[in-house]
């Protein structure tokens, strides 16, 4: 593309200065407008190689630096990105596509991620252990695991990248980051800025952007690296496992989840229907805890659809930066041809029936409601990561079991007026997390220290102690 700037460029940033990619310019589409607002340069093998290379060394002198000061400049991180709040919303907005709801989610989430990695890291930063035999001290301590690639997805790209971002400076380590491809400059640009500007040491944090089968496969396989931590596909995500594995490299996933949303025959259908939509179309159906299946009994399935129907029908789609819509556009033409022609029609060919939605222009999609959805069919048995709710009705709550479990789920929902009914059905399920009468949740807050360190044990014999006698012939 054109070598005129732009109003926001995505430069790679190797040991505290940004430097010009090694190949041309790609562009940053403003996802409502479809016209490019940025563009990224893409890091060639060489710079993702001096980019571990400077954080390996910079990483030493990082983990010595006193807790007061790495505090500090957490905080200080956190006040660049809240000084630029009225920006960086609408950045956010324009190159992720979503709500102000949404950026504002985003942006607080990251903030909120720097503050607690403050206020945590000399949490639980070691210990005494109690002596296991006569004068000896143990002691326990958390060591940083060292350099950190992290790979993220386009969705949530700033606060993905500083999930781990936070904790992982907060507890020692340097991190190398890949934002997508899609989403460079909050993901990237601005969190390199604002962590210098904080006083994050060079070489603490790099940004490597790029595509993923370049730039991504090229971090992710290089042999220098402590830990992978990749958020996106189960495909990618394989992949990493595998080669970390072989390599005997930590790896740490965060992968997709075709979650399910539960509606017993006792539920508050209103309440469940609000949620229903909430949970499925926040963002566009383009998180990783959309509930993408839901799951209604026999005697309630008509009504609860009804109001489903109705409310999804007056959603208004369109430039979340005008005043009224609901939604905004869906990420690429790509992933459209992915739900859409790949799942929704797929599954109305089989029998499902469309009862509102479905139509698009270019990337503004209707959300639809699918119906008479049978668990053979494609928008059941795959994560759809798009703006569709497939119905499925069941006649016992057992099959209602049955059906959540038989998928990789990573937070399902099921609602019912009785709470205990609720718990015993949740306790069922197999996911991290499940919702009684609540769906789509934020996460936040608790302590990362297990993930960013590894517990070194030291023992120290205080007196002469006896060995073996054949040790000492
Ligand atoms: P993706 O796997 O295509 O891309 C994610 C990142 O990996 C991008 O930065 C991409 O450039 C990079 N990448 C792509 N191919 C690569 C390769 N061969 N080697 C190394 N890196 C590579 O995923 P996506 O389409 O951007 O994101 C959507 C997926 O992410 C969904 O499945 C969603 O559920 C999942 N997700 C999970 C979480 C979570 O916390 N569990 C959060 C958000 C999204």
């Amino acid at each position: 593309m054109s070598e005129a700037r732009m109003e926001y460029e995505a430069q790679v940033w190797i040991d505290g200065w940004a430097e010009a990619p090694a190949s041309d310019w790609s562009p940053v589409l403003d996802k409502a407008a479809g016209t490019p607002f940025a563009r990224y340069g893409t890091a060639s093998s060489e710079q993702v190689d001096r980019a571990v290379r400077s954080a390996r060394r910079a990483q030493p002198g990082w983990a010595e630096v006193d807790a007061n000061t790495k505090c500090e400049i957490l905080r200080a991180f956190a006040r660049e990105l809240e000084n630029r709040r009225d920006e960086l919303l609408t950045l956010i907005i324009r190159e992720t596509g979503g709500t102000r709801e949404k950026a504002e989610e985003e942006l607080g989430q990251s903030i909120n991620q720097l503050l607690n990695s403050a206020t945590q890291l000399t949490e639980n930063a070691g210990a005494i252990l109690p002596p296991y035999k006569n004068g000896k001290i143990s002691l326990s301590r958390a060591v940083p695991l060292g350099v950190i690639g992290l790979i993220v997805p386009w969705n949530y790209p700033m606060s993905l990248a500083m999930r781990a971002l936070a904790p992982g400076l907060a507890y020692g380590n340097a991190v190398v980051l890949k934002p997508a491809e899609l989403t460079p400059i909050a993901g990237g640009q601005v969190l390199a800025e604002a962590a210098k500007a904080a006083g994050v040491p060079a070489g603490v944090f790099n940004v490597v952007p790029g595509n993923g089968p370049e730039t991504g496969r090229t971090l992710s396989v290089h042999p220098d690296l402590d830990l992978i931590h990749f958020t996106g596909s189960f495909e990618v995500g394989q992949q990493i496992s595998a080669f970390a594995g072989k390599n005997f490299r930590a790896a740490a996933t965060e992968l997709g989840g075709d979650n399910a949303f539960v509606v017993l025959d006792d539920a508050d259908l209103d309440q469940a229907a609000s949620c229903a939509l909430w949970s499925s179309l926040w963002y566009q159906g383009q998180t990783c805890i959309t509930a993408g299946r839901h799951i209604v009994m026999r005697s309630v399935a008509d009504e609860f659809t009804a109001a489903v129907v109705e409310r999804v029908a007056k959603l208004r789609v369109g430039d979340p930066l005008r005043d009224g819509v609901d939604l905004g556009p869906i990420i690429t033409e790509k992933q459209r041809e992915r739900f859409h022609e790949g799942l929704v029609e797929p599954s109305i060919a089989a029998g499902a029936k469309l009862a509102t939605g479905g139509t698009y222009d270019g990337l503004f999609y209707q959300p639809a409601v699918l119906t008479g959805v049978t668990p053979e069919m494609p928008v059941f048995t795959e994560e759809i990561f798009g703006p569709v709710m497939p119905i499925t009705v069941v006649d016992t709550e057992a099959e209602a079991l049955d059906l959540v479990n038989r998928h990789r789920t990573l937070m399902n929902s099921v609602f019912t007026k009785d709470p205990m009914r609720g718990l015993a059905f949740a306790q069922q399920v197999k996911s991290n997390e499940v919702h009684v009468n609540d769906g789509y949740a934020r996460h936040g807050g608790e302590g990362q220290l297990a993930g960013y360190t590894h517990r070194q044990w030291i023992g120290i014999q205080t007196t002469p102690t006896d060995y073996p006698a054949w040790a000492s012939k």
